[in-house]
């Protein structure tokens, strides 16, 4: 369907537009090399369509404006840290006023209180704990669940992604655990931490828990990083009937899956896990992430950390729970991320699924878009992978690469590593209809139908 040859001269003529268009982008790209390792202050910010990052000079509400002075619509949103809209008008003066007062003392303030509340509200657990990302709240998490079952192993489903936590960089080759591609320096051999089955795949987890080796079930409820995977109808009862059935500890990292409502999935399909992470977007940008437990865990924890060695132990962290990310926190959850923001947000990524399925009947293309609350995407392939396997042998990586870099030239910024937009509550109904025109370009660009 796809002419390869054309599609590699798309993307050669759409690379020289973009660095015909990106002159100070590209100069100070140039000058970074000298400091930095590939001339990024982060490694994946080399991941981007274009041959070097476009370099941020402010954001605004669903938009940025980069150094070269290109608008741009904002579907990436910090791939979800900025979910609220960069700069959120309900977040910012709280945040200032608690940067004007000091922002961190190794000492709680007041914040705590109401933030622990509202997230025992959002998500049904009630106790709760502060960490700086989601990758350390999901680590944290981990640790705690074998310290209180006395287990080695953590199971995860392939091609998950739940942050820099060394367990998760695993997938199965003929029945074993192997590291995954590009799993750089790992510190232990994951044969020895990890189990990993395919999503929605009952019998396969059955088996795994079956020897009451597993101390978590650390999963996404609908996976995200391979692009959205819904569970099939009962998975999640399973998963949890099973975990239980086995003493195994069921925790959900909700970081992404935020997307589809004010308590994330567990809070709209009223899961009950017995751990739950989440990070990203809950302090609005700010660092902050959490990590919830039951109150069975909780009383399995209790009495068992020892108070002298609570700095040695593995979990907290000097910063954690530092008074600026608590005040984010609070002012995110209650004039932000609220059921009335959502309720329109969502209204808004349906007219995106619907914009981009439009185009993809029009031009008869055997691709889908897949939704997640205010999370949307659209893939190349005719139906929904069932799990991270057959969704990971669907990338193309050639088209992601076209379709991004047309976007960029546009004016629109999707998520890299695969095609996905958040919505926000500053995007408008214009940035929507103008996203599924650029599509619909970029379609007839490279079939030919239009040029
Ligand atoms: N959990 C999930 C589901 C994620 O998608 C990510 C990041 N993409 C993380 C955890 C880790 O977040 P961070 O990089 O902020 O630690």
């Amino acid at each position: 369907m796809i002419d390869r040859k054309r599609l590699q001269e798309r993307i050669e003529e759409e690379l020289k537009r973009f660095e015909e268009t990106h002159p100070r982008s590209k100069a100070l790209f140039e000058r970074a090399k000298a400091n930095f390792i590939d001339g990024v202050p982060m490694n994946w910010m080399v991941k981007w369509a274009g041959s070097f990052p476009i370099f941020v000079e402010s954001g605004e509400g669903a938009h940025f404006t980069d150094v070269d002075g290109h608008r741009y619509i904002d579907f990436c949103l910090g791939d979800t840290g900025s979910m609220t809209g960069h700069a959120p008008k309900g977040a910012v003066p709280a945040i200032k006023d608690r940067i004007d007062r000091g922002v961190t003392f190794m000492l709680p303030t007041e914040d705590a209180i109401w933030v622990g509340e509202e997230l025992n509200r959002r998500f049904g657990l009630p106790y709760w704990q502060v960490a700086i990302s989601a990758t350390d709240a999901n680590r944290f998490a981990l640790r705690l669940a074998r310290h209180i079952t006395k287990r080695q192993y953590v199971l995860v489903f392939n091609y998950c992604y739940h942050g820099t936590v060394d367990e998760a960089f695993a997938t199965a080759q003929e029945g074993h655990t192997i590291c995954r591609e590009g799993n750089i320096g790992p510190q232990v051999d994951p044969a020895q931490t990890t189990k990993v089955v395919e999503f929605n795949d009952i019998e396969a987890l059955e088996k795994a828990l079956a020897p009451g080796d597993v101390a978590a079930v650390l999963a996404e409820p609908v996976m995200t990083n391979i692009g959205i995977i819904h569970p099939e109808p009962g998975f999640l009862d399973a998963l949890r009937e099973l975990t239980r059935q086995t003493g195994t500890l069921l925790i959900y990292d909700e970081t992404h899956t935020m997307s589809a409502g004010p308590g994330g999935y567990t809070g709209a399909y009223g899961l009950t896990p017995d751990m739950l992470t989440v990070g990203k977007a809950i302090g609005g940008g700010i660092p902050t992430a959490v990590y919830g437990f039951s109150e069975a865990v909780a009383e399995r924890i209790r009495g068992t950390i020892d108070v002298e060695g609570a700095d040695v132990g593995g979990i907290g962290g000097t910063l954690a729970g530092n008074a600026l990310s608590m005040a984010a926190m609070r002012a995110t959850l209650e004039n932000v991320l609220t059921q009335e923001a959502y309720e329109r947000n969502i209204a808004l990524a349906e007219r995106f699924s619907e914009g981009v399925e439009s185009v993809i009947q029009e031009r008869g293309l055997p691709w889908i878009v897949k939704r997640l609350g205010c999370r949307t995407e659209y893939w190349f392939r005719e139906s929904p992978p069932k799990n991270g396997g057959e969704a990971a042998a669907a990338v193309d990586y050639e088209l992601d690469r076209y379709m991004h870099l047309y976007a960029l030239n546009h004016g629109i910024l999707m998520t890299p590593f695969h095609n996905m937009a958040l919505i926000s509550s500053q995007t408008t109904v214009e940035d929507i209809d103008y996203h599924t025109k650029v599509f619909r370009d970029s379609v007839d660009a490279l079939l030919g139908t239009r040029v």
